[in-house]
């Protein structure tokens, strides 16, 4: 194994067996932050990273208003929580958008929902309560009555001044929905980063051609794409590249100056067709880091100039897993996103596992739920090149190295829809 130590922006490291979580960190403390932001739209935010703390300027709802349909009233003193029936004379009408008049002590006004509660008024009720009598000049009641019925009070969702919507989160329907609920019709978002991407391999085909004897088709290019634009990141594509030094260099070099980061898959073993690290090496900073993960190793991290950059490995599976689980916290720390980290939930395995590994493993599972706990099962076969585990599964199981258990073990899984997010 070769023992360079790379700069990488951050200290440099021995080019050792590393865990997983010695290279994440390394990873995700070296991932610059992307400085510049644009003020944007509400309808153009949907999965934007929101670039500064969101204060409301008013309160939600900025008024006390009604919660039902029905009537309001201005309830006296001793009519407060008397059983027996009361009436009430209807004064005035109040529908949502409009205010009312004052009300007298022991006046109704027909309300609507949303409608402002008029001064004097303490109290509403359900239309479904109140017969309406006396040519429908009046409402009667039976039932105790209490102060604050089905009002909705000023500041009951909102308080002016408060931070609605934190710096750094990922912007949901819900959350664009909050800002314009206090009036807000832009938001400042960080700039997408533009991501590089080329796929080595001389026995790569594109999809729509025939395949010749050894040769295969791409599919690594289309993961990948689909990864990056679900994340959100601009893609600069520049598809297959011939395997050899020159070419790979020429590649870096297009993406190197326009992109904030370049991936590359294939490539990054130790054969003499591998050119991705000499060519970094040649152009930049590297570090080949044999991970003890599986499916994965070995991981490329370092950087072509100012851009960043991350040579995942060639097998379809393992370039889907490591993107999952290196390059998108990596790329969502870059997108300004404060939540970057994989989340993990308990599940329990439907399987055993007799025979200690070395290394780290992140299988294929797809979740039993119609048991509680929910459990998982294991796709049968586990190869890094079988692409079909992937579509099959709902997640990966995350099973420590140098451990053996029986069916009922508590795992981390880690949903595919979640890290796909
Ligand atoms: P490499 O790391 O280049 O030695 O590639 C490891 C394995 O992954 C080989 O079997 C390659 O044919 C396969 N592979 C590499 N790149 C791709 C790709 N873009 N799509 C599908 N398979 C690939
Ligand atoms: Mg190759």
């Amino acid at each position: 194994m070769d023992n360079q130590q790379v700069d990488c922006g951050c200290d440099t490291i021995p080019q050792s067996l590393l865990s997983i979580d010695e290279a994440l960190e390394i990873l995700i403390n070296s991932a610059k932050i992307t400085n510049s932001a644009q003020l944007i739209e509400l309808d153009n935010t949907l999965n934007r990273m929101l670039a500064v703390d969101i204060h409301a300027n008013i309160s939600v709802p900025s008024f006390d208003n009604s919660a039902m349909d029905g009537y309001v009233i201005n309830l006296k003193e001793n009519q407060i929580n008397t059983p027996s029936g009361l009436a009430f004379e209807i004064t005035d009408r109040i529908p949502a958008g409009s205010t009312g008049n004052a009300l007298a002590p022991g006046c109704a006004a027909r309300i609507f929902t949303g409608a402002p509660i008029p001064k004097g008024a303490n109290t509403v009720l359900m239309q479904e309560e109140c017969e309406l009598v006396e040519n429908k000049s009046k409402i009667e009641v039976y039932r105790a009555i209490l102060l604050g019925e089905n009002i909705r009070p000023m500041g009951n969702d909102i308080q002016s001044g408060d931070i609605i919507l934190p710096k750094g989160k990922q912007l949901q329907p819900q959350d664009i929905a909050l800002a314009a609920s206090v009036g807000i019709d832009k938001l400042k978002v960080f700039h997408k980063i533009k991501v590089g991407v080329f796929f080595t391999g001389d026995e790569l085909v594109k999809p729509g051609n025939t395949l010749q004897q050894g040769q295969i088709f791409n599919s690594n290019r289309y993961s990948l794409v689909a990864l990056l634009s679900k994340l959100g990141c601009e893609v600069v594509n520049l598809d297959n590249i011939k395997d050899t030094f020159n070419a790979t260099c020429d590649a870096l070099e297009v993406l190197k100056s326009d992109c904030n980061l370049i991936i590359t898959t294939g490539g990054v073993s130790v054969g003499e067709e591998d050119y991705i690290k000499p060519a970094v090496k040649k152009l930049g900073q590297l570090n080949l880091w044999r991970i003890k993960i599986k499916p994965g190793n070995p991981l490329t991290f370092g950087s072509v100039g100012r851009c960043a950059f991350i040579g995942l490995p060639g097998n379809p599976v393992s370039a889907m897993v490591t993107f999952l689980l290196f390059a998108r916290p990596f790329i969502k720390k870059m997108q300004g996103a404060s939540h970057y980290l994989n989340t993990a939930f308990k599940t329990q395995a439907n399987f055993d596992w007799y025979k200690p590994k070395p290394r780290r493993e992140f299988v294929r599972v797809r979740l039993d739920y119609t048991t509680f706990p929910t459990k998982a099962n294991l796709y049968p076969k586990q190869g890094s090149d079988v692409l079909s585990s992937m579509v099959w599964a709902d997640g990966l199981i995350e099973i420590p190295e140098k451990t053996t258990f029986k069916r009922g073990e508590v795992l981390n899984f880690y949903p595919l829809n979640e890290m796909l997010s």
